[in-house]
């Protein structure tokens, strides 16, 4: 008998690359083989030399096709066996090994929006719902749309395999969340790329596309972000790791390194409104929603935990976020 494997890759759209995905179907208890694919379809190559190398790096059951099928997360390199610019798991894995000893662990809350005949859905034609406040954790056909959707790639996650730890409706309609983590830097990325995938994925079989836009309803609507959760094992254990962690992200050079990376479109995002800090103005504070870093309460009360960044558009890199944030952070604390 075969199975099928779905090789999964990240392209070279700009400014927000997308996944691309092909079927191989191999035969029961093959290796998963390098394999290829036409980089100039997909941004990643010219014409005239356009084959790019498909790596798999990580893999899990499939949940839509079920059986013995799979999932696989590949990285891309070029024919000559450099990695492709666009590689950024690749510059994340370095870091990952360097600071492995401090066990850093992330938690990242992926907010996102479907779309549904060129509007969000649930937005009437021509118009707009009523103002944002019921919608948020909202319960009932008048406050949210699309749970069907949302309940089906819970369940495809939690069957995969994925880190995934919660979803929740979020503050406008058709808006939702889900988080995956906690997991060390390279397992969150793949995990989170891979929980996206299959959000897509699942929400074709409905007819309705999900965007990671950052700002997919212009005026008072909120964004979309990625808050990203932290921690190294220092930072689990006392307040002072907390504090030289958050200390560590505003320092010279580093703010603006890290809003670089935090995707694209954050000036549109982080207006300092919608529960947002200026994108270029550095703050911290306990349980403050409209600071750059959040410290949770529970965490001042324990002196002990995590931090939140909550900077990072829904439409970041996972790879980049945390290659930034372990690099940051974990220089610091290894003074
Ligand atoms: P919020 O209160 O901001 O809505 P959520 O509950 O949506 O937070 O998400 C918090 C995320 O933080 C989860 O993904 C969770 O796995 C993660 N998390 C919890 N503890 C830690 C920790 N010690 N280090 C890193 N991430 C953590
Ligand atoms: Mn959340
Ligand atoms: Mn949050």
């Amino acid at each position: 008998m075969a199975f099928k494997a779905e090789y999964i890759w990240i392209d070279g759209t700009e400014p927000t690359p997308k996944l691309r995905s092909k079927t191989k179907v191999l035969a029961d208890g093959a290796d998963l083989p390098i394999w290829g694919f036409d980089g100039s379809s997909t941004n990643q190559a010219e014409g005239h030399s356009s084959d790019c190398v498909l790596k798999p790096v990580f893999s899990c059951p499939d949940p839509i096709r079920g059986g013995d099928n799979i999932l696989v997360l590949c990285e891309v390199y070029n024919a000559d066996g450099t990695a492709h610019s666009t590689n950024t798991r690749a510059l994340l894995t370095p870091v990952d090994e360097k600071y492995a000893a401090q066990e850093s662990w992330f938690g990242i809350e992926q907010e996102y929006t479907f779309f549904k005949d060129g509007r969000p859905y649930g937005f009437p034609v021509g118009g707009f719902p009523g103002p944002q406040g019921p919608y948020y954790c909202g319960i009932g056909a008048d406050e949210v749309v699309g749970r069907d959707i949302v309940e089906k790639h819970l369940d495809a996650c939690i069957e995969a395999g994925l880190k995934i730890s919660g979803i929740n409706a979020e503050v406008m309609p058709g808006q939702w969340e889900f988080q995956i983590g906690p997991g060390g830097p390279l397992e969150a990325s793949d995990h989170m790329w891979m929980a996206r995938y299959l959000l897509y994925r699942i929400a074709e079989d409905f007819g309705v596309s999900a965007t990671l836009d950052a700002k997919p309803a212009k005026g008072d609507w909120n964004g979309a972000g990625a808050h990203t959760n932290f921690s190294t094992r220092a930072m689990r254990e006392s307040y002072d790791a907390i504090i030289t962690a958050c200390e560590s992200l505003g320092a010279e050079g580093k703010v603006e390194e890290h809003i670089a990376g935090y995707g694209f479109g954050i000036e549109q995002r982080l207006t300092g409104l919608h529960e947002t800090a200026p994108y270029n103005v550095y703050s911290y504070g306990v349980s403050n929603r409209g600071a750059s870093v959040r410290i949770p309460w529970q965490v001042e009360l324990d002196k002990k935990g995590y931090i939140e960044d909550r900077r990072p558009n829904a439409n970041v890199d996972p790879y980049v976020v945390t290659r930034l944030i372990t690099n940051t952070c974990c220089e610091a604390l290894e003074k």
